[in-house]
């Protein structure tokens, strides 16, 4: 796996042809070890930290099997519509002054309404005028024009997870198609935006769905790849599968490297499955996550994810947008 690193480090590109099976039999230390590798060369020691807020819970339409905020399924979780402007700009200060380096709005549905995306809008175009940080949306499935208006809006990335692989995709969600994410992700790019898209890991896909999402967006050209390891939530068809083991989480960030070795892969839910506060996933390739004090998936704060960061010798201490 070394001497597979030197080589994507000197500019080869793994292909779906390449096939899972050298990274589902490689040891694991020497995958970790050339994953963090190909990092170090391609992408250097900056770590991109990430907040986002919860715009807009519940009641979606859509089916998609893991999720909370479904409708589909009885989660209990919390329901409310669009926040408030002046909520939505409080929480990005914060995040702002303690040193994150982008913020997303995230709101649960397939799209928005012409009223919330309104909503939306406005708080963005407030954002970019009050806030220095870099601004990520996640509003589902939009159109040209909306997308359009984010960017003029002040957002210059949008979030639309692909999930698994194609394959694996109709076991997970069924009123929506991987065809309409990547149909999405193209339109956003279209407009100019920078896109960050992933997936779940621990929903019952093989270890070759891993590896064709991971090609899939290679090939797209996304900028940020989140990995999400599968938190199962009780009444989610989802709620009674096992908890993915720190082993396969590493094995799946490193391979990820390999495949996308410019993009920043984001390690987001499950960081806490792993021991030290994950400290051990940036050392096999990583060089993103997701932080905040709210979030109860990655169970660390902002301060203790910069101190962990910077003791380990990375760079936190830059602005994407100046
Ligand atoms: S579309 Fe988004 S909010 Fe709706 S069920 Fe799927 S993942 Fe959850």
């Amino acid at each position: 796996m070394i001497k597979l690193a030197e080589e994507i480090i000197a500019g080869r590109r793994i292909t779906r042809s390449d096939g899972a099976e050298m990274f589902i039999k490689a040891d694991l230390q020497e995958l970790c070890t050339g994953a963090d590798k190909i990092r170090q060369e391609l992408c250097g020691n900056r770590i991109s930290l990430c907040s986002i807020i919860n715009g807009k819970s519940g009641k979606c339409p859509e089916n998609c099997r893991f999720c909370a905020q479904s409708a589909h399924n009885c989660t209990g979780v919390e329901e409310y519509p669009f926040l408030d402007a002046d909520k939505v700009v409080e929480e990005c200060r914060y995040n702002e002054s303690r040193g994150v380096h982008r913020f997303a709005i995230v709101t649960a549905g397939r799209t928005l309404s012409e009223g919330d995306f309104a909503k939306a809008a406005e708080v963005y175009r407030r954002l970019s005028s009050e806030c220095r940080i870099s601004l990520c949306a996640s509003h589902g499935l939009l159109t040209d024009e909306q997308f359009e208006e984010l960017r003029r809006s002040g957002v210059d990335r949008y979030h639309c997870n692909i999930e698994t692989s194609r394959r694996n995709f109709p076991n997970i969600c069924t009123t929506h198609t991987y065809d309409d994410k990547i149909a999405c992700i193209r339109r956003a790019m279209a407009h100019g935006l920078k896109v960050c898209s992933g997936g779940i890991i621990g929903m019952g896909e093989t270890w070759e769905d891993r590896f064709d999402m991971a090609v899939s967006l290679a090939e797209l050209g996304v900028d940020s790849i989140p990995i999400n390891a599968l938190m199962p939530i009780k009444g989610t068809p989802m709620g009674d599968r096992e908890q993915i083991t720190p082993e396969d989480i590493l094995r799946t960030a490193a391979m990820f490297r390999y495949i996308a070795p410019e993009q920043e892969i984001r390690i987001a839910a499950g960081r806490r499955i792993l021991s030290d506060g994950g400290a051990e996933v940036f050392r096999s390739g990583v060089n993103a996550t997701i932080t905040g004090d709210m979030l109860t998936t990655a169970g660390n704060s902002i301060q203790s994810d910069i101190k962990m960061l910077t003791e380990m010798g990375f760079d936190l201490e830059y602005r994407e947008k100046e």
